[in-house]
């Protein structure tokens, strides 16, 4: 069962649990690790050594792996903030060793006084609703998949009410966004395709599907950076939600833009792949982005924009928007230059070759 659910992580979601450890023990065993170590529970997962625990006698054993195996496993090998946490929970143990500790006193006494160990104590604090939440909903998931569901139903009905909301916010998530959508959200590597994305889409968008003239994907596509998605629609409004960055156009406006040549809708059809609707507006369109010369109003309105960007990103409070309005500015300036010189660029790629310099405040520094 174990090898055959990593096996559907793996063709599903391009992940699977391959460093943590399942020890599943009898009642006894369970009785005797679980008074030592303080734990209350059925199971319980071990970040440091990356061991899920499981009391096997239990009724619950199957879901309880769920949970503590797939669950934290998951989270702990795959997703940013388990990444994170695996790797405090690392540099706490050299220190630890370093610091020659031995006994259980000493251990205390150290750990009270590490900057290390606080700084775990605050991140799990912050961390703990996806932590958990995450892997309940593994439980659900799997549950479902497996035939599980009127054992989890018994399991479910031992929570206490904040748990039983905070499952019921991830799997609420997952049945409006698709599964898929719950990782990344959660923040587990996108191993995007466009079937993928199409299925993203078709869920997300499933109260406006037919405003959409077309849907593409762009941007870096990187496993850990959010998913960049270029929309023309009269209904869908832009929005960013952490995984999901949504610039939408309406119709009439997406074709002024276009006819204005504006380096943000001409760098979306040129560097865009299809994910929904229709692919002869696509390709017409982009046909006009690369066809059209630079003309002197596509100049004109790329300085005036540029100019425009300019002081928003001096008004702005917000880091990620001053962010993002500097690099319009710049981007808007260097596409009326380049079209100055009789050249488009059409794509923010090019223009980055072209004036790496320029670009060179607005990288991030790539998460892994
Ligand atoms: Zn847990």
């Amino acid at each position: 069962m174990i090898e055959e659910i990593n096996s559907y992580f793996k063709e599903r979601f391009g992940v699977s649990v391959a460093e943590t450890k399942l020890h599943s023990h009898s009642e006894s065993e369970w009785k005797q690790f679980s008074e030592s170590n303080g734990f209350n529970a059925d199971g319980a997962y071990l970040v440091r050594g990356r061991e899920a625990h499981v009391n096997a006698d239990s009724r619950f054993a199957a879901i309880d792996t769920f949970h503590e195996y797939f669950g934290h496993g998951l989270y702990t090998e795959h997703s940013v903030i388990g990444k994170k946490l695996y790797s405090l929970e690392q540099k706490l143990m050299n220190e630890e060793k370093e610091a020659g500790v031995s006994s259980r006193e000493e251990l205390g006494r150290f750990r009270e006084n590490s900057d290390t160990c606080r700084e775990i104590r605050e991140f799990q604090e912050k961390t703990i609703a996806p932590y958990e939440g995450f892997a309940m909903w593994m439980e659900w998931h799997l549950s479902m998949l497996t035939g599980k569901m009127p054992l989890y139903e018994k399991k479910e009905a031992c929570r206490s009410e904040g748990a039983r909301r905070l499952t019921n916010e991830f799997i609420e998530f997952s049945r409006q966004n698709t599964d898929y959508a719950l990782l990344y959200a959660n923040g587990f590597p996108k191993h995007c395709n466009m079937a993928v994305l199409n299925e993203i889409a078709r869920n997300v968008f499933r109260n406006d599907l037919n405003s959409i003239a077309f849907a593409l994907v762009y941007g870096s596509r990187k496993p850990y950076s959010d998913i960049d998605l270029f929309i023309v629609s009269d209904k869908i409004p832009c929005f960013f939600t952490g995984w999901l960055d949504v610039y939408s156009v309406p119709r009439e406006k997406f074709s002024e833009l276009l006819s204005k040549q504006d380096i943000s809708i001409t760098d979306a059809l040129c560097s865009g792949e299809l994910i929904y609707g229709n692919n002869a507006s696509f390709q017409n369109a982009k046909h006009k982005a690369v066809s059209a010369p630079p003309s002197k109003e596509a100049i004109d309105f790329h300085l005036n924009h540029a100019c425009k960007a300019k002081e928003l990103s001096e008004k702005c409070t917000d880091a990620r928007e001053k962010r993002s309005a500097a690099r319009y500015a710049v981007s808007y300036r260097l596409n009326a230059i380049e079209m100055q010189r009789g050249r488009k660029p059409l794509t923010l790629n090019t223009l980055m070759e072209r004036y790496p310099e320029q670009f060179r405040p607005f990288e991030k520094p790539y998460i892994e």
